[in-house]
């Protein structure tokens, strides 16, 4: 049986939030930050994108694009009660929600509380339940799964949205540029090219052993997505989430190498969180010894990581509360990540707002 999802997307929500509480800021660039160099923009107001401000930007570049841009430090508090407003208005419609952000949300609406006939509706009604109730934008994609309704949000933004019926599933792929598949970075990118690869038809003429050992597990995923395939079912009860990154080494490391390699692995856990816009307030570090015993160090900040150097130096200070007994051992893996995403607390419960 064909599913009915909806990808709903507030429209540049802590920004929008912001120009809501203060409507002085209306059609000036308004910035979502912690108004230091070393920070990156939480959310950008559509006026300030229009001189190329986008979320994850560091603001040192922000300043050199738009010295005029407003900053406002984030207020999470806020966009929380904001996020709880618009689950409600999801809980009116299914049950099946979930939640990816405070600002966006899969629904599956297969069948809706309100026995609407077509998803479109449900979509429609939903933005305007939103509006109403918070005075925000949200944009909508429609679609018979997870993966096309994620593209389709960004099809009309802001305050639109897109349908792909399950008839034009292929007419929508074929031409699309290879870049908007989710988890396609600058790398998978640039081997695309290399293949000469630029669409999703260009897909089509691979096999998925072919896709497999060009692209590794991903290749079985690009293969599948090509057809506009994605079974994932919309999960309602998300675990408390963890981002993290770890190295096993092919030979044990001493304790005074793990230094060198916990700079490298905290760029690669940055640039991840910056692609998921989560800035925690706990940074765990773990080490495996060579005889497979795990040690981890945490510690939680009262305020979220807000740069790259910050990170570090939570994960080197961790280093140093690794006890002297254990520093005579070798490692084989060394990882470090983050967690405690403060748009995700709600309550006692362990979910996300959204
Ligand atoms: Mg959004």
């Amino acid at each position: 049986m064909t599913r009915k999802i909806i990808h709903v997307d507030m429209d540049a929500f802590y920004a929008s939030v912001e120009l809501r509480e203060n409507p002085s800021l209306q059609g000036k660039p308004v910035v979502v930050a912690w108004d230091s160099a070393r920070s990156v923009i939480c959310a950008a107001s559509y006026e300030a994108r229009k001189y190329g401000l986008r979320s994850a930007m560091s603001v040192a570049k922000a300043r050199q694009l738009c010295p005029q841009a407003i900053y406002i430090p984030p207020n999470f508090d806020l966009y929380r009660s904001v996020s709880r407003q618009v689950r409600s208005v999801f809980e009116c419609y299914t049950n099946k929600i979930e939640p990816l952000s405070l600002d966006e949300a899969y629904l599956d609406v297969t069948s809706n509380f309100k026995n609407l006939p077509s998803a479109t509706e449900v979509a429609n009604a939903i933005r305007a339940d939103i509006f109403s109730l918070t005075g925000l934008t949200a944009s909508a994609g429609v679609a018979p799964n997870k993966f096309l309704a994620k593209i389709a949000s960004d099809w009309r933004k802001p305050n639109g949205i897109f349908v792909i019926s399950p008839a034009k599933v292929q007419a929508f792929l074929a031409p699309l540029p290879l870049q908007k598949i989710p988890g396609v970075g600058k790398v998978t990118l640039a081997k695309f090219h290399q293949l000469g690869m630029f669409t999703v038809s260009d897909l089509l003429g691979f096999n998925d052993a072919e896709l497999a050992y060009h692209f590794g597990k991903f290749g079985y995923r690009l293969y599948q997505l090509a057809r506009g395939v994605d079974e994932r079912p919309v999960e309602s009860n998300q675990p408390a989430q963890q981002i993290s990154t770890e190295t096993t080494f092919e030979e044990d490391i001493l304790f005074e190498q793990i230094e060198a390699f916990l700079a490298a692995l905290c760029a690669k856990l940055w640039v991840q969180l910056l692609k998921k816009k989560k800035f925690g307030c706990t940074v765990t570090l773990k080490l495996k010894t060579n005889t497979f015993r795990i040690i981890t160090r945490s510690k939680t900040f009262s305020v979220p990581l807000h740069s790259q150097v910050h990170l570090l130096q939570a994960g080197l200070s961790l280093l140093e509360r690794v006890d002297e007994d254990l520093k005579n051992h070798q490692f084989r893996l060394v990882g470090i990540g983050v967690s405690h995403f403060p748009e995700d607390r709600q309550g006692g419960m362990q979910l996300s707002l959204l």
